[in-house]
């Protein structure tokens, strides 16, 4: 039965690198790294997402920026907002709470954000740093995943990987990483047609389609690694986009849900500031990517 691949432990490892990088940043610098949070209305799970994450910046030695905009907020004052966070030097990292109330675009939002501050990774500059592999800030979720493999040296160089889902979130820039790490990698999406037999030729196979329990063992490739970034809340608990009890007999490592990838995503942003801040700051040598 699969090994279980526990995403708190190596979240752990990752809260502990990065807070140590933000002392050295804080001792050479005089000030410490910064998290600007923008969160537009009332949103519960937004809220309770975007708690978590200033309470994880803080114990990292991360500045707290949280900016709270009332639901009624037009386009023009998230701007102002985005604007003062981009130019103010003490905040090295912005990221606005997605979605928007009233499912806002939040296309040109976004691209307020510089570069070297866009610690979600989704501004077009920050896509194309990705697509060209160059430096720069990548997604949380697909850099966590690529971490959380990387930690017991599972080989990705030559592998195949597919993965499922394309969102501008998840999946594009997970494919995009794979492929950087000298991956085979296969995309597949919603207009796939027989998804079981692509999915059966990874030897590490990401499902990020938002679908609960979409993929189960007729799906998986023995002696496979499948990585379940997908979340739903059901009266049963948290469920992911793998049926985990079913697959756990055919691949050989799994990641739980929760406590899989969930943890990494976090972490991941926590070091995306510290190298935000490593980038912004002149005379100092960015770690990480
Ligand atoms: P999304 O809805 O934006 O994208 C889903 C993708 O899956 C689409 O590209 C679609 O083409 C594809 N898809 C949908 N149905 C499919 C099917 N039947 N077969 C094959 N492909 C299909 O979602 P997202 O933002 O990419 O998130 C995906 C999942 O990951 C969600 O469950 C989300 O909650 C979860 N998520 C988890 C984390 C984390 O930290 N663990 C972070 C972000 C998202």
């Amino acid at each position: 039965t699969a090994e279980l691949m526990d995403g708190r432990v190596v979240a752990k490892s990752v809260r502990a690198e990065t807070a140590r990088r933000a002392t050295a940043f804080r001792e050479r610098t005089g000030t410490a790294p910064g998290l600007a949070t923008v969160l537009v209305g009332e949103d519960p799970a937004s809220k309770v997402y975007v708690a978590n994450k200033r309470k994880s910046a803080t114990a990292a030695g991360i500045a707290d920026f949280h900016r709270q905009l009332p639901e009624t907020s037009g386009e023009e004052e998230i701007a102002e907002v985005l604007e003062t966070l981009a130019a103010d030097p003490a905040v090295s990292g912005i990221l606005l709470q997605l979605p928007l109330p009233g499912g806002a675009d939040p296309g040109d939002l976004i691209e307020l954000i510089p570069a070297t501050k866009d610690v979600d990774g989704l501004t077009t500059a920050s896509q194309g740093l990705l697509a060209r592999n160059q430096p720069g800030l990548r997604p949380c979720t697909p850099s966590g995943v690529v971490r959380l493999l990387q930690e017991p040296g599972i080989p990705l160089t030559g592998a195949e990987a597919v993965v499922v889902g394309r969102s501008e979130l998840v999946g594009r820039p997970m494919a995009q990483l794979l492929l950087h790490e000298d991956a085979t990698v296969t995309m597949a999406h919603s207009r796939t047609r027989n998804l079981a037999d692509v999915t059966r030729r990874a030897d590490v196979l990401i499902a990020a389609a938002g679908v609960p329990g979409l993929i189960g063992p007729q799906h998986v490739k023995e002696g496979a690694t499948v990585v379940d970034v997908g979340i739903h809340r059901t009266a049963a608990g948290l469920v992911g986009d793998v049926r985990t009890t079913e697959v756990a007999g055919r691949a050989s490592r799994l990641t739980p849900v929760p406590g899989g990838v969930g943890p990494m995503t976090i972490a991941m942003l926590l070091a995306n500031t510290v190298t935000a801040a490593e980038m912004q700051y002149p005379d100092s040598t960015a770690e990480g990517r």
